[in-house]
């Protein structure tokens, strides 16, 4: 389930996590987070509201539109997007903090923020992650059940937009299930331990 990855160096340390919209990105991260603490998950800061579940510092940085415009006009943003109506942003800092330091770092971000990321810093590795099939993807952002209905459609536009992306990319990673998602991404980053 993945390709193209055997002729690629293993000593890349950036790794850029993106696909469409509702493919289950966040989740992956999510047990990244408690089965691989080792890697560094970048936290981006986001204009959209926090989801039930969500602390401030941990999934995102919330800022309202002026906090977000002022990381924008510091230059503080390595990338940015509007995404369905919010910015998302990674800071620059403790991402080029953590590469210095020989960190394994993920970015775990749109495409359009992985297009700037690849023009930023060309060494970087760019996973796409990919859904068992489109009807997949469709039942799983239909079924998330926290956005409105106008706020599901735009994100199927934007998923169907994004899955013709896939060429763009070093390597595409089919999300069949969480835990073979991230072994398949640990290995990739070169990283030995596992839980
Ligand atoms: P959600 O609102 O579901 O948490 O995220 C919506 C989209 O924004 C997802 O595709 C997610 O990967 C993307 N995203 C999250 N953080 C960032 C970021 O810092 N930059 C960019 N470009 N996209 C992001």
């Amino acid at each position: 389930f993945i390709h193209g990855g055997d002729s690629l160096p293993h000593d890349r340390r950036l790794t850029v996590l993106s696909g469409p919209s509702g493919v289950g990105k966040s989740t992956v991260v999510a047990e990244l987070r408690r089965s691989h603490p080792e890697v560094w998950l970048s936290v981006s800061a986001t204009t959209r509201k926090p989801r039930p579940g969500e602390t401030h510092g941990v999934e995102y940085f919330f800022a309202d539109d002026v906090e977000f415009d002022r990381l924008i006009a510091s230059g503080e943003l390595l990338e940015w997007a509007d995404f369905a109506g919010h910015r998302y942003g990674t800071p620059r800092t403790p991402v080029l903090e953590r590469l210095a330091a020989g960190v394994p770092t993920l970015l775990e971000i749109d495409l359009q923020g992985a297009r700037q990321v690849r023009a930023a810093m060309p060494d970087a590795l760019l996973v796409f992650l990919a859904p068992p099939s489109w009807a997949e993807l469709e039942r799983r952002l239909r079924g998330r059940g926290t956005e409105p209905p106008d706020v599901i459609a735009r994100r199927l536009e934007v998923g169907l937009t994004e899955m013709a992306a896939e060429k763009e990319f070093d390597l595409t990673i089919v999300n069949t299930t969480v835990k073979d998602v991230c072994h398949r991404l640990i290995a990739l980053m070169g990283s030995s331990s596992s839980s």
